[in-house]
């Protein structure tokens, strides 16, 4: 046999393993708790709704009249019907069949280069989720950084002499919280349709937008549907890390000379993929009920509340951050000219709080530090209260 050699390129990360180990340690020596804001985890339990649906169907699977075995590859019309008009309400006009359910965004992230020849020049931001870099480097793909940094607020824009075929984005950005207003994101849709290369947009953050002129999807962008696919999923909308599912679109508009992607897709998913379990489907189409995107935004405004905690924490100390207004996620400049790892040491040492190090994103990561919303009001608060008294020693 011959293995696929690109899996030797990849390098370990060892980001979160090396903090847990961290952490661990100094528990160990110090015998003191810490509060923990670098996980990029919900912790809110899944909305009423979502539950009493999936309890439902539950029962639906226990009787002969309502069972289900095999649902086709691409999800129940009933989660994509509901799906379909929640982009309505943000002004996308999609099929259904542009829709595809799938067990979440990083699979589809990872699956969708099935698609692509390993031919293609692929850009990718930096600082960034490690799965858009490690799916590629599998398929021995050449990629470019894009690099996001202070000067262009971490949102980097097309470059005329840089070409790529492959293009990711992140709005809200996990890690920078950093999002695209609509003109930023034309930028890019033009720069696609003039290299014939795809936008692969990551929207898994879509929820926390709060600033209305800010688009929800890449589909709110004239011609994007020409050359974009939008990866969504339920993890970080309604607490779905644990129960799986999530949904790529694929417009049918989107062609590579006069093949459709769409069609390469469902003949790739019906291939490899066989639907998400019945239940969690349930799940997913109660979040879009009145009742459940009530619950939902009960949530998001929970996590929403401790970010401002943070944010006004920092703005208190005069630390530069971005994010945390339309994300989960709080982007600080490490104070003092600390690098992400001495500050790191410095927060777990002196106030027992942990986050995490930017310079584990990327590059340009180095002297940045991701704190997330996710914890609860206490343990916010109280890292806050911490944080200030510190700074201010
Ligand atoms: C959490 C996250 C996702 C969602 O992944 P799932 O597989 O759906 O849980 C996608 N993209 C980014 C950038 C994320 O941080």
């Amino acid at each position: 046999m011959k293995i696929n050699e690109h899996y030797l390129e990849l390098k370990a990360n060892y980001l979160f393993s090396d903090i847990a180990r961290k952490v661990m340690e100094y528990r160990e020596k110090t015998g003191k708790d810490v509060i923990k804001m670098g996980i990029g985890d919900v912790t809110l339990p899944l909305a009423g709704e979502v539950i009493t649906a999936m309890h439902s169907a539950v029962d639906d699977m226990s009787k002969k009249e309502t069972f289900r075995g095999y649902g086709d590859e691409q999800g129940y019309g009933f989660l994509q019907n509901a799906i379909k008009d929640y982009y309505s309400g943000f002004g996308v006009k999609l099929e259904a069949d542009e829709i595809f359910i799938s067990d979440g965004a990083k699979s589809d992230l990872g699956n969708i280069l099935d698609l692509f020849s390993s031919d293609n020049t692929v850009l990718i931001p930096d600082p960034v989720y490690p799965v858009y870099v490690d799916t590629n480097i599998m398929d021995g793909r050449k990629t470019v950084f894009l690099a996001a940094d202070e000067e262009n607020g971490f949102l980097p824009l097309p470059d005329e002499d840089v070409h790529g075929d492959i293009i990711y984005i992140c709005s809200p950005n996990n890690p920078t919280g950093a999002a695209y207003s609509r003109e930023q994101l034309k930028l890019w849709v033009d720069y696609a349709l003039k290299n014939n290369a795809v936008i692969l947009f990551d929207s898994a953050y879509e929820a926390f937008i709060s600033d209305p002129s800010l688009p929800r999807s890449v589909f709110e962008i004239e011609g994007a549907e020409k050359c974009a696919i939008e990866f969504c999923s339920f993890s970080k909308t309604a607490g779905f890390t644990g129960t799986r599912c999530g949904y790529t679109v694929v417009p049918h508009a989107l062609k590579c000379g006069d093949t459709e992607l769409n069609r390469l897709w469902l003949r790739r998913q019906t291939t490899k993929f066989n639907g998400v379990c019945y239940i969690v489907q349930r799940g997913a189409a109660a979040v879009f009920t009145e009742e459940g995107q009530k619950q939902i935004s009960e949530n998001i405004g929970y996590y929403k509340e401790n970010a401002a905690i943070i944010t006004s924490a920092l703005d208190e100390l005069g630390i530069t951050y971005f994010g945390g207004k339309n994300s989960p996620y709080i982007w600080l400049k490490c104070p003092n000219g600390m690098d992400s790892w001495t500050f790191f040491d410095y927060l777990l040492e002196n106030i027992q709080v942990v986050g995490t190090p930017g310079s584990g994103f990327g590059a340009n990561g180095t002297g940045f530090f991701r704190l997330t919303s996710f914890s609860t009001h206490e343990n916010t608060a109280e890292a806050m209260r911490r944080l200030k008294a510190l700074m201010k020693k």
